[in-house]
């Protein structure tokens, strides 16, 4: 069996007036995350790692965000047509591993409703989807990002 891997990265800056979108489901919070899309950066991070390990190109080769067809597009579509995409060459996904880092909010409630949704949307086991949250208080270049005035989330 020919196993490939890729990796994914994306960041989104957190403004008032958006709804927050993280993987596939919408959490309740006071800000959002900006974009052209609904901006979900899990979704995004994971699709550009799909098209990684297949090595066709990336999310914004497909799906440029200056055209009106995807303009405030749902990203579990994205994600759908990135698996019919790298299924072009053959592939499936195996499994998934992302770290969405974020300040806030607390995203542990919600990981079993993300896993459970981006699952269905890729037509895997929840058990293949594994997502973590972290902070980036330990991280000097992201803390100077935050200090911006800007929380970014970071997927990898
Ligand atoms: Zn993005």
């Amino acid at each position: 069996m020919n196993i490939r891997v890729g990796f994914g990265f994306d960041v989104h800056q957190l403004v008032e007036g958006r709804d927050l979108w993280l993987g596939g489901i919408k959490i309740p919070n006071d800000v959002g995350l900006l974009g052209h899309s609904d901006a979900d950066v899990l979704i995004h991070a994971i699709c550009d790692a799909l098209l990684g390990a297949a090595n066709m190109r990336d999310i914004g080769y497909h799906f440029p965000d200056n055209s009106d067809d995807t303009l405030d597009m749902d990203s579990k579509i994205i994600l759908k047509e990135v698996v019919g995409i790298i299924a072009q060459k053959g592939y499936r996904v195996g499994n998934v591993d992302a770290t969405v880092c974020a300040e806030r909010p607390k995203l542990n409630p919600h990981i079993p409703a993300m896993q459970q949704c981006m699952a269905q949307v890729m037509g895997v086991e929840p058990d293949c989807v594994s997502i973590k949250a972290t902070t980036t208080e330990k991280i000097q270049i992201i803390m100077y990002l935050a200090k911006i005035k800007c929380l970014y989330f970071a997927v990898h």
